[in-house]
C-alpha cells in the first residue's frame, strides 16, 4: 500500500533496523521502544490487522515468531517477553499495517502494565457459557 509506513520499510524506501527477514515477513526495531531489544514483526503483505488477516499469512508470520523471541532473549537476557498486537485504534493500534510487538521485560518498572483489574464477579458461569455459544456460532466450523 503506497501510503503505509511499514510497506516502505518492508521495501526499503524507509530506513529501518533490520532483524530478521525472509519471503513472508520482515522483523525490525521499534525506533520508539519501550525496552532493549523492543522488536516489531510484520507480514510482507499489506494487512490492516488481526480480524483482515489471511490465514496463510498468520501462519507464516507465527512461524518466524519464536526465531525472533529467542534471538532478542539470546541477545539480551530479558526476565521475560511479553508480545502484543494492538488492533484499532481504540485498542491503541497506531500503525495500520499489522503489527506484532516483541517487548522484552527487565523489570516492574519499564512502565509496561499487563495487569488488569479481574471482573469475575460480574461473569458467571452462566454469563461465560452464553458468550461461548455467541461467539461458536460466528466461528462457521
Ligand atoms: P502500535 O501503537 O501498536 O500501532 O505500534 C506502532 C509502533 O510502531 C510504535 O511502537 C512505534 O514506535 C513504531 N514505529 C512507528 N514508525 C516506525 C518506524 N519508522 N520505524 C520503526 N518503528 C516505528
Ligand atoms: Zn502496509
Amino acid at each position: 500500500m503506497s501510503d503505509c509506513i511499514f510497506c516502505k520499510i518492508v521495501d526499503g524506501s524507509i530506513p529501518s533496523t533490520k532483524i530478521y527477514e525472509d519471503d513472508h515477513v520482515y522483523a525490525f526495531m521499534d525506533v520508539a521502544p519501550l525496552t532493549k531489544g523492543h522488536t516489531l514483526l510484520v507480514p510482507k503483505q499489506h494487512v490492516k490487522d488481526l480480524f483482515e488477516m489471511p490465514e496463510e499469512v498468520a501462519r507464516n508470520l507465527y512461524a518466524a515468531a519464536p526465531k525472533i523471541a529467542n534471538a532478542i532473549k539470546s541477545a539480551f537476557n530479558p526476565q521475560g517477553m511479553n508480545t502484543i498486537n494492538n488492533n484499532g485504534s481504540f485498542a491503541g493500534q497506531t500503525v495500520f499495517h499489522y503489527h506484532l510487538h516483541f517487548i522484552p521485560r527487565y523489570d516492574e518498572t519499564d512502565g509496561l502494565k499487563v495487569k488488569w483489574e479481574t471482573k469475575q464477579s460480574e461473569f458467571t458461569q452462566e454469563v461465560l457459557k452464553s458468550f461461548g455459544e455467541q461467539i461458536r456460532e460466528k466461528l462457521n466450523l
